[in-house]
This record gives structure tokens, C-alpha cells and sequence, in this order.
């Protein structure tokens, strides 16, 4: 590994707690609002398993405590076992987030033998036939949820996450109800992000204002529901960004307490960022120390000196950090934008635009594209 960079740790930042590992961008399903990047086909390499020991090992002695494995589908790795026993050794809290295909009896047993502390699923609607559109296969559903029931048996805490949007979204209440009867611990459902694939379909996925306050109410209904049975299922709703009034705080902060390595050992701030105009660091250079605390690159949005007008002013800066740096550059070409869904921002007109696109999209869910090596190759450059 070369070593360029001078580390200083005096500058007031603190270690990461979070490592997202993305073992790879190889999954069997096609999710249309997948967040991986457009051009995956041209970025297949993949960190090995010494490499991936390597990594873990630094962000631990940095001070992360939690640790996701995600991907693309982590379970493709076939020594993602080990990883964990890795972890486990290190003392990480981790988290398997999975579609749930490539999971069986034995391999949750060999999981849980590695130390696995959590195992997060991912359900795409409440039947098949919407299922099996949205993530391509018409096989998964069913899996998904013999795997979810597996999960449960095997004694693990469990979330379900369902991704929403204008396809599945009006089938919430059969969506709890499956969650409840698998016996999840929590469900988070999560309006649809708008990165990667999921903008490229954004106005095929985003849904109206009226079916989104639908789901919140039906949402409410459930926790009464639940309350009132004395099931503890907890119910966590993620508005859209594009009907929020303020922007997430997203990931607590650029370069604060977050970062992802990517299959290919780039880091990011988030695993969104690599579409962002600047040049990211990789584990195959500097060691994770010097990309924390040194790197241009986790310095950029640090703080508030970068921040334009009106966020500069005004004093929820530190509570939302000026928002999204991916959404300011999707939407208006640059990453150093205010967030367009504040309010505030003299960009908002590009939120309330694509609300309009939206809603004359009439586009079923089979005319999305969907997320694949085949349709990666139109973004790789050459
Ligand atoms: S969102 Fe779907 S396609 Fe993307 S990584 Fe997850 S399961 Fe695979
Ligand atoms: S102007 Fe900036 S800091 Fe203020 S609420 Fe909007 S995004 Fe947040």
C-alpha cells in the first residue's frame, strides 16, 4: 500500500462508527429502483478476501463499531462466512442486508456459527405477480419468504425492509400484514431514494402525494393495530424526499461518521457518491486512516465553509448539514448546491418539476428498466 498522505487528527473530526461494506455489484434480481451505480458492468473488481480482512482491521483500530455487509447481493461471495468470523473477532456489531436469495438453513446456521449479529431482508410487495415485476424474477418472492420465516426460526432479531413507490405503495396494508404474520421485529418502509437506477426511473417510481398520505394513514392505522395486540413490531416510515419541506440529514453529515468501501475498495462518504465529478480514494492506495482524516475528498463537505447561500445562514445548517451532496448534483449539476428539496433552495422548482414528470408517467411497472449488466453497458464509458 503506498502511503501519500500526511494524517493530521487535530482538525476536530471524529472516527467513523459506521463501515458499509459492499462485497460486490453481483445480484441475481433487477430491482428498478436499485441505488448501485448506472455503469456496475465496468466495475466488476472486487477486493479479495485478504484485502477485505485488511480493511476491516483498519476501520476497527479508526473506531467503527457497526459494520453492514450489503452489496449488489453479499451472499454471492461465497466467503462471506469468513468475513464475518473476521469481524466477529474484531469485536464489529454486523449487519447482513440481503435480498435473501442465495440464503438456506445452512447457510443461516454457518452465519450464525460466524458470529452474525443481524440479518436485514429486503420484500419487494405484498404478492408474486407485483414482486416478480418489480425485481425481475419470478422466483424471489417466494423465497424471500420461506428465508424470512428461516431467519425467525434460526432466533434472529430481524428487519424487513420494504422499498415504496408508485407500484407498490397502494398495497401497504397487505404489506404490514405479511410483515406481522412472518413475525418481523421491525419494518422499515422506506420511500424509494432516487439515486442510481431509481433516478434513471424516477418518473416511473415516484408516487402522488395522495397515495403517499394514504400510506403514512395506513401506516398509523398499523401501530394502533399493533399496540392494541401487544405485537412489538416497530413501523418506521421514510418520506420521499421529493415531498419533504427540508432535506434528510444525510448520512449524519458528509464524511462525519459514515463510510463505504465499495466492492472495488473505492471509499465514499456514501454509497452514492462515486457518481459525484471528483476522484475518490481506494483501499489499494492509502490506508483508511489517511482517507478519514485527509483526503480531499472526505474534506470537501465537511463543516459549513463550503456551504452557499441561503444554507449558510440559516440556522438548521447544523442539524440537516444543507442536505443531500448526490441529490444536489443529480438535480442541478452541482455537488456543492443547497439540497433542491428545501424549500430554500433556489432549485426547488427542479423538485416540484419532477413531481409534474411523475405524475404524466404512465408507464407500468414491466416498461421500467431494469437493473442489469445487459443495460449497465449503454452508461460504461469507453
Ligand atoms: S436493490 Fe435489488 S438489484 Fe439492487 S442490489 Fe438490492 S436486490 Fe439487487
Ligand atoms: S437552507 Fe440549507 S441549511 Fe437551511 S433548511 Fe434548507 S438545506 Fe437546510
Amino acid at each position: 500500500m503506498s502511503e501519500k498522505m500526511n494524517i493530521r487528527r487535530d482538525s476536530g473530526q471524529g472516527a467513523p462508527l459506521w463501515l458499509l461494506a459492499e462485497l460486490t455489484y453481483r445480484c441475481p434480481l433487477q430491482c428498478a429502483y436499485c441505488s448501485n451505480p448506472l455503469d456496475l458492468a465496468a466495475r466488476q473488481e472486487e477486493l479479495s478476501t485478504e484485502e477485505w480482512f485488511d480493511v476491516m482491521h483498519q476501520a476497527r483500530a479508526l473506531g467503527a463499531v457497526q459494520l453492514g455487509f450489503s452489496g449488489g447481493e453479499p451472499l454471492v461471495r461465497r466467503d462471506l462466512e469468513a468475513l464475518v468470523g473476521e469481524a466477529r473477532r474484531l469485536g464489529f456489531y454486523t449487519n447482513l442486508i440481503t435480498s435473501g436469495l442465495g440464503l438456506d438453513e445452512a447457510r443461516i446456521e454457518a452465519l450464525r456459527a460466524a458470529g452474525l449479529d443481524h440479518i436485514q431482508i429486503s420484500l419487494q410487495a405484498a404478492d408474486a405477480e407485483v414482486a416478480a415485476a418489480v425485481a425481475g424474477s419470478p422466483k424471489a418472492h417466494a423465497r424471500k419468504l420461506a428465508m424470512a420465516r428461516a431467519v425467525k426460526a434460526a432466533g434472529y432479531p430481524m428487519v424487513l425492509n420494504v422499498v415504496l413507490h408508485r407500484h407498490n405503495i397502494d398495497q401497504l396494508d397487505a404489506i404490514i400484514a405479511l410483515c406481522a404474520e412472518l413475525g418481523a421485529d421491525a419494518v422499515e418502509l422506506a420511500n424509494c431514494q432516487l439515486y442510481g437506477w431509481a433516478h434513471l426511473n424516477r418518473a416511473g417510481l415516484l408516487p402522488s402525494r395522495e397515495q403517499l398520505e394514504a400510506a403514512e394513514a395506513t401506516t398509523e392505522r398499523w401501530r394502533e393495530r399493533l399496540a392494541a395486540r401487544g405485537q412489538d413490531m416497530r413501523l418506521l416510515f421514510v418520506v420521499p424526499d421529493y415531498y419533504a419541506e427540508r432535506p434528510k440529514a444525510c448520512m449524519g453529515g458528509w464524511g462525519a461518521i459514515f463510510m463505504t468501501v465499495a466492492p472495488d475498495g473505492t471509499v465514499l462518504p456514501c454509497h452514492s457518491a462515486r457518481i459525484l465529478p471528483m476522484r475518490f480514494p481506494t483501499v489499494r492506495e492509502h490506508s483508511l486512516e489517511a482517507i478519514w482524516y485527509q483526503s480531499t475528498a472526505f474534506n470537501r463537505y465537511r463543516g459549513d465553509d463550503w456551504m452557499p447561500a441561503p444554507c449558510r445562514d440559516c440556522d438548521e445548517r447544523h442539524r440537516d448539514f444543507g442536505g443531500c451532496r448526490c441529490q444536489a448534483y443529480l438535480l442541478t449539476g452541482d455537488a456543492g448546491a443547497t439540497d433542491p428539496a428545501c424549500a430554500l433552495s433556489p432549485d426547488h422548482h427542479l423538485i416540484l418539476a419532477a413531481r409534474e414528470e411523475a405524475a404524466a408517467d404512465t408507464r407500468s411497472v414491466h416498461e421500467l428498466t431494469p437493473r442489469n449488466i445487459h443495460q449497465s453497458r449503454v452508461f460504461c464509458r469507453e
